[in-house]
């Protein structure tokens, strides 16, 4: 038998339920309330399994594995999978330019494969990065979302309305997939207008809409101008990704308000978790106030919470870098993948009775976007949660960081506008708010209702400036 066929041997092996649910509440029980031991061993099974299959097809990993002297069947038990190196996407940008179009990191490059799927990643002036789905992987990621949206509280005959990008793009087509092994209704609902989006709202009454929180805030605000309320539209679940929003509580609270339906968190990306690695439960839906908790979906990968700079892992309960390990995919079964993100797990059992593991807060913001204001750490989404947690000012805002060469400091500049043109702002009373839970000043910039401009996808808020104008 091939590595290969023994990988995928090993996939199914573990593949619970994979065309329908197996009961009311959760899709594949075995699998989403498996004790920690058990898990940890299927973990250890495929884990080594895959690590096989790219020694045998992937030149690329196979001369990472050599030098750092491992040799097939080398992983035997969570410490050799320590022994592992860990990739991040700059690794793979040689790979990529000197053999054009997918590198020789992916397995498919020398083993004879189905036909695919192909995914890039958004946005950048390189040239995009390109990832495909196999057939099987299609398949897998069909029965992980479905599993996810089942979670959410998605069931057979509700209509969904999916406003991710319907180009190459995970999100789109994962969601796509999964939503019609549940059973459901779908209204492909982007790229559109979002003045077209309103209208199948209004026509078609979706129970579920799926998109970046920008989107969706975006979409209601709409709703409202032309005459209709939200809340009364018959939506009840809100899929959010692609941002972190859906777990920053300020957002998540305008989203609630704004649609009156539970709004759920899940994450991956494109690289290595096509499919939900983060997906949140009825019990983060209904959990009020304190930060959301947002399960890690184990079976299908390990996740590694390690210090960035030493790639040691942190002790239990603190933040670190995440680290993925891809277990279900024949074409990006990739290992020890460092995807720069924040994060912090808990293993204390969830009133879901799903005993993964839950990232408290969700990604909690990229390595490289954690900004040093004034001698302190912020990330976007504390400044997203200071901002919008303040009434009558709009979802849209700016954040300027300017800095000053010569004096060695940098200053913020936040431009917020009212939500309408009846709401009145003051300037002072804003800077004193955002001191208050920043714990920094704040230069405040109020501009009139409108001047910025609404934002959808995934919207760029941030700025870093060079000095002060
Ligand atoms: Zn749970």
């Amino acid at each position: 038998m091939s590595s290969r066929d023994r990988y995928l041997a090993t996939i199914r092996k573990y593949q619970a339920n994979p065309d329908a649910p197996g009961d009311s509440t959760i899709w594949s029980r075995t699998l989403e309330c498996a004790p920690r031991a058990t898990l940890r061993d299927m973990q250890l099974e495929k884990l080594s399994a895959a690590f096989d299959y790219l020694f045998e097809c992937s030149p690329f990993y196979r001369e990472r594995f050599e030098r750092a002297g491992l040799r097939p069947g080398a992983i035997r038990s969570m410490d050799d999978v320590r022994r592992i190196p860990v990739t991040r996407k700059l690794d793979w940008i040689d790979d990529f330019a000197s053999h054009p179009p997918w590198g020789t990191f992916s397995p498919l490059t020398s083993a004879p494969h189905d036909p695919w799927m192909v995914f890039s990643t958004s946005g950048t002036t390189r040239q995009p990065r390109l990832f495909r789905s196999t057939q099987h992987d299609c398949a897998m990621l069909a029965w992980l979302c479905a599993r996810a949206l089942w979670s959410y509280g998605v069931r057979p005959g509700m209509a969904a309305m999916n406003c991710f990008y319907y180009g190459p793009s995970v999100a789109a087509w994962g969601m796509h997939h999964g939503l019609v092994r549940v059973g459901c209704s779908v209204i492909p609902g982007g790229p559109m207008s979002t003045d077209r989006r309103a209208y199948f709202v209004e026509a078609l009454r979706p129970s579920v809409l799926l998109g970046t929180p920008s989107t969706l805030l975006t979409l209601g605000r709409r709703v409202k101008e032309l005459g209709q309320d939200p809340s009364r539209s018959g939506v009840r679940i809100l899929v959010c990704a692609g941002e972190p929003g859906a777990a920053v509580p300020s957002t998540r609270q305008r989203l609630q308000d704004l649609w009156s339906a539970d709004v759920h968190d899940d994450f991956g990306c494109t690289e290595v978790a096509q499919a939900p690695l983060g997906y949140t439960c009825q019990a983060a839906a209904g959990a009020g106030d304190g930060p959301v908790t947002v399960h890690v979906m184990e079976d299908a990968f390990l996740v590694e919470v390690l210090d960035p700079e030493s790639l040691e892992p942190v002790p239990p309960g603190t933040r670190g870098t995440l680290v993925v390990s891809n277990l279900y995919s024949e074409s990006t079964p990739f290992l020890r993948y460092d995807m720069g993100d924040w994060i912090r797990l808990t293993e204390d059992p969830c009133p879901c009775g799903r005993t993964h593991a839950r990232a408290v807060g969700g990604l909690l913001g990229r390595n490289d976007h954690c900004l040093k204001v004034k001698g302190l750490q912020f990330f976007p989404g504390t400044f997203e949660d200071a901002v919008r947690s303040i009434e009558g000012v709009s979802d849209e805002y700016r954040i300027e960081i300017f800095d000053d060469a010569i004096e060695l400091r940098n200053s913020v500049r936040v431009t917020v506008q009212p939500e309408r043109d009846d709401v009145s702002l003051d300037e002072r009373e804003i800077a004193a708010r955002l001191r208050g839970t920043l714990g920094i000043s704040v230069e405040v910039r109020l501009v009139a209702p409108g001047t910025l401009p609404r934002t959808e996808g995934k919207g760029a808020r941030f700025f870093h400036r060079g000095s002060a104008s």
